[in-house]
């Protein structure tokens, strides 16, 4: 045993211990294990980092969204996608040329997997406060959802994501401030009981636009959820459908890339830069109008005889 504790010490004067040259097996303890789910494949495809407008980047996968709000004070990252996205999501960052440890804070839509599942890394990585509304706080903390969730009858198995240590929980209309980056706290449950959208201003020169990062408001649940039952997220989720078509909405993304064609904004920005495709006022009123079909339709089966 002294000779080991010896050898240590030899090694650490010569300074290999400190060796910078990482083994493979140490990824694992980085990030965390890959998740597994039909579609994670296809969700997790890479996606090259781009520009939305003036200091918004888009740096998820292909399937699932991940935003960067850059600042002089340091960066907010809104949601973290699967566990394998996290390490597609920290590259896009560097290729965009800023840092996941200058990331401050970390904001999420809501606690499923598929958007929440690389936030335990990213936060380790960066050292990054994670903010979110109290129920999404519980399920972080618990790396599951909780029992009110829609989707809780899908299983602990299919549900789980790593836990988190540590949630600033926050308010409604909260403002989260860092340097000249401000962003508002839209509660919009329903998909899920803590769903949180995100509103903020962005400029571009004198050109200033507002931003909403609208959670998913699909009534998606096992066939045992009644939305229209006692205690049913039905109400809220309508509430929030509303509440994002009245918001102020020069550009909308939201946690699914393909609810906001992400694919062929980016190619027509590609194509044609004095243009940004991104802009469109009616996309919140669009987005909004397409869930209201949604939950129609959910309600009506539900209440089938
Ligand atoms: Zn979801």
């Amino acid at each position: 045993m002294a000779k080991a504790v010896s050898a240590i010490l030899a090694m650490a004067a010569l300074g290999l211990a400190q060796c910078a040259v990482r083994a493979p097996q140490d990824i694992g303890a980085i990030y965390d294990p890959p998740m597994v789910c039909d579609a994670c494949e296809q969700w997790n495809l890479p996606q090259t980092p781009f520009k939305v407008f003036g200091n918004v980047y888009y740096v998820g996968t292909k399937g699932l969204s991940s935003i960067l709000i850059t600042g002089k004070a340091g960066h907010v990252l809104i949601d973290g996608a699967l566990t394998q996205s996290a390490p597609l999501i920290v590259q896009n960052i560097e290729t965009l040329g800023f840092s996941i440890k200058d990331v401050r804070f970390i904001l999420n839509s809501h606690a499923h997997y598929d958007h929440t599942g690389g936030l335990a890394a990213l936060q380790r990585l960066s050292g990054a406060v994670v903010m979110a509304s109290a129920p999404s706080a519980k399920a972080f903390l618990r790396g599951n959802v909780m029992e009110d969730d829609p989707q809780f009858g899908f299983g602990p198995k299919g549900n789980a994501f790593p836990a988190m240590k540590d949630v600033r929980v926050i308010a409604d209309q909260q403002v989260v401030h860092l340097g000249d980056i401000a962003l508002t706290a839209q509660f919009t449950p329903g998909h899920t009981p803590g769903g949180t959208s995100w509103t903020w201003q962005s400029c571009e020169g004198k050109t200033c636009l507002n931003f909403v990062f609208a959670d998913s408001l699909s009534p998606f649940s096992p066939p045992e959820y009644r939305f229209s039952d006692q205690g049913g997220l039905q109400a809220a989720l309508a509430h929030s459908i509303a509440r994002i078509a009245q918001l102020p909405c020069d550009i909308m993304m939201t946690t699914h890339p393909m609810f906001f064609n992400m694919a062929e904004k980016a190619a027509l920005a590609h194509k044609n830069p004095t243009k940004n495709p991104f802009i469109d006022p009616d996309a919140c009123a669009t987005y909004a109008a397409k869930n209201k079909n949604k939950l129609a339709r959910k309600l009506a089966k539900e209440n089938q005889p």
